[in-house]
């Protein structure tokens, strides 16, 4: 999931719950980067999932 935390955009994975340890300013910019360090989204049952690295398989 894309997660608002103080103002700030992160990225944790559903699966292990994982954080990018990074914060981004906009929604966009938290996908744009999770794509950048292969963070994959996929849809779920009608909704959006953010998964790491790790958890890819
Ligand atoms: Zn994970």
């Amino acid at each position: 999931m894309i997660s608002k935390e103080y103002g700030k955009y992160t990225l944790i994975c559903d699966i292990c719950g994982a954080d990018s340890d990074e914060e981004y300013e906009t929604f966009q910019d938290a996908a744009d980067a999770g794509a950048d360090i292969e963070w994959k989204r996929k849809k779920i049952d009608g909704g959006w999932v953010d998964v790491c690295p790790d958890c890819i398989e």
